[in-house]
């Protein structure tokens, strides 16, 4: 019997059936037709460029040996894909060896336009649109005019200004902004959003989730529309995506991630992307997909200080057009001072209550209302709250512990601080030495050793800490 292009890629299948799992096969084989045979060269159509990349990444092995099965040692398999647009198709060739002296052959790189004129399927679903449009998914509340700038977010900051003002036509790409819970990152990376889509209506931005991408992937694998999902995706001009942390161990997800970046940043488009942690930090994340999120620039949100703190609550206080009393204020800035979130929240739940009560509020009564807040708040002490504690125990500036003055009463401040926030806190030894003008681990060891000591010997000594503890566990 006559071999023809289906005859011998369904023989293909068959072998393909057998070795890979029943949803890949449904994914990524099914949607394939067979296109002709010429001589020793089968061409198989492929839905998208995309799709050829996977097969070419994921499957070329197999591919590779149920060809050469069918065609022999000098079979080839050539590419089709399907340009949706123009109805143009580009050819492209495996790179397995055509003439087996184990050349590689090259791949052609030509490239593929996503069409917009087509209809994408958006996940988010829009029915009924026939030019592409997107609902950014932004919250409207997120804007640079109420996101208040201090020196813990000043990089970030800025660095989203100049991304927001030419999206893709910085070095800011991607722009990752990290740092811990509660400090900012949703409302930055949004800023962005709302403000490209003030100035430049027409580009298409998304706003996503990591956790929502992962969701959306697994639907679409469910029912057979990864080809859509990644073609939406490809067709943005920003996209940002929040959390990417939560990447970790969805090897997957990570990859369809990998490509859609890959193509986004050759094309010139804008990537935002936010973390709780510093790239190098992110831990279950694949080597290549973190590498690229090294490309552009990353810059962190730090705890704010004070004066920010109490510029966000009258920020907020304005906006929501509410009138406490400056001492108030004060002291929830004051007591609460890692998480704005949290800090928003006191000011809110003193609100409530307040307007249950129907009391004016006063510090007192704060005071009494915000025990509950700050004790929990305060669960988890921090190395700032501890210094500021200690400093202001032995009256000497907070600036001091992080210098590199030897001078007697600072170094007792410095090391007591060193000994509670090793004992208080779940921070490392590395990261305890850098909140300490950048000592180093050892430094802290030796810092501990010393405070031990003296509590074990000098009893005037022992009562200081005794003492500052006390604070501590009251606050
Ligand atoms: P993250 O994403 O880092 O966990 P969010 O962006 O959700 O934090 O911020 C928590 C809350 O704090 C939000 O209501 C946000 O508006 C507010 N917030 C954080 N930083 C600032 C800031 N610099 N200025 C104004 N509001 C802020
Ligand atoms: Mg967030």
């Amino acid at each position: 019997m006559e071999k023809t292009s289906t005859s011998v890629w369904n023989s293909c299948l068959e072998i393909i059936k057998d070795n890979i799992p029943a949803q890949s096969f449904k994914t990524w084989f099914e949607p394939i037709s067979a296109l002709r045979l010429e001589g020793n060269v089968l061409t198989i159509q492929v839905p998208s460029l995309f799709f050829y990349e996977w097969l070419e990444e994921h499957y070329v092995g197999l591919l590779r040996k149920t060809v050469k099965k069918q065609l022999g040692e000098n079979g080839r398999l050539e590419y089709n894909i399907v340009v949706e647009k123009s109805s143009k198709n580009i050819p492209y060739t495996t790179n397995m060896p055509s003439n087996g002296n184990g050349a590689e052959g090259k791949r052609q790189s030509i490239p593929v336009p996503v069409s917009l004129n087509k209809d994408i399927k958006n996940p988010f679903v829009i029915p009924g649109l026939k030019k592409l449009q997107v609902d950014p998914q932004l919250n409207q509340n997120y804007t640079f005019d109420n996101f208040i700038e201090g020196d813990c977010n000043r990089l970030a900051r800025s660095a989203g200004y100049a991304v927001a003002s030419k999206p893709g036509g910085t070095s800011f790409n991607p722009l990752m902004i990290y740092g811990g819970v509660g400090l900012g990152k949703t409302h930055l990376a949004q800023a962005i959003g709302n403000e490209v889509k003030r100035n430049m209506p027409d580009k298409l931005v998304i706003y996503v989730s990591c956790e929502k991408f992962c969701q959306q992937f697994v639907d679409s694998l469910k029912n057979n529309t990864i080809n859509d999902f990644v073609n939406f995706y490809q067709a943005m001009d920003v996209i940002i995506m929040d959390d990417v942390h939560n990447f970790a161990g969805k090897d997957k997800t990570q990859d369809i991630f990998f490509h859609i970046f890959n193509h986004l940043h050759q094309s010139g488009k804008q990537i935002i992307l936010t973390s709780d942690k510093a790239p190098k930090d992110l831990a279950g994340l694949e080597e290549r997909l973190l590498s690229r999120f090294k490309w552009g620039l990353s810059a962190d949100m730090q705890v704010p200080d004070l004066e920010t703190r109490m510029a966000i609550l009258k920020k907020k206080m304005y906006a929501d057009g509410i009138d406490l009393p400056y001492e108030v204020v004060e002291y929830v800035a004051n007591n609460i001072d890692n998480n704005v979130r949290e800090l928003e929240g006191a000011m809110v739940s003193l609100l409530a209550q307040a307007t249950l009560n129907k009391k004016e509020i006063d510090l007192n009564l704060a005071k009494s209302m915000l025990k509950n807040f700050i004790k929990n708040s305060h669960k988890e002490i921090s190395i700032d709250y501890i210094q500021k504690l200690v400093c202001e125990y032995f009256e000497v500036p907070v600036e001091m512990v992080k210098s590199k003055t030897r001078k007697r009463e600072i170094v007792q401040a410095r090391q007591i601080s060193m000994y509670l926030a090793k004992n208080h806190t779940k921070t490392s030894l590395k990261s305890i030495g850098a909140f300490f003008g950048g000592r180093d681990h050892s430094t802290v060891i030796y810092a501990c050793q010393t405070v031990e000591d003296l509590i074990d010997t000098d009893k005037k000594f022992k009562a200081y800490v005794q003492d500052i503890q006390k604070k501590l566990k009251m606050s």
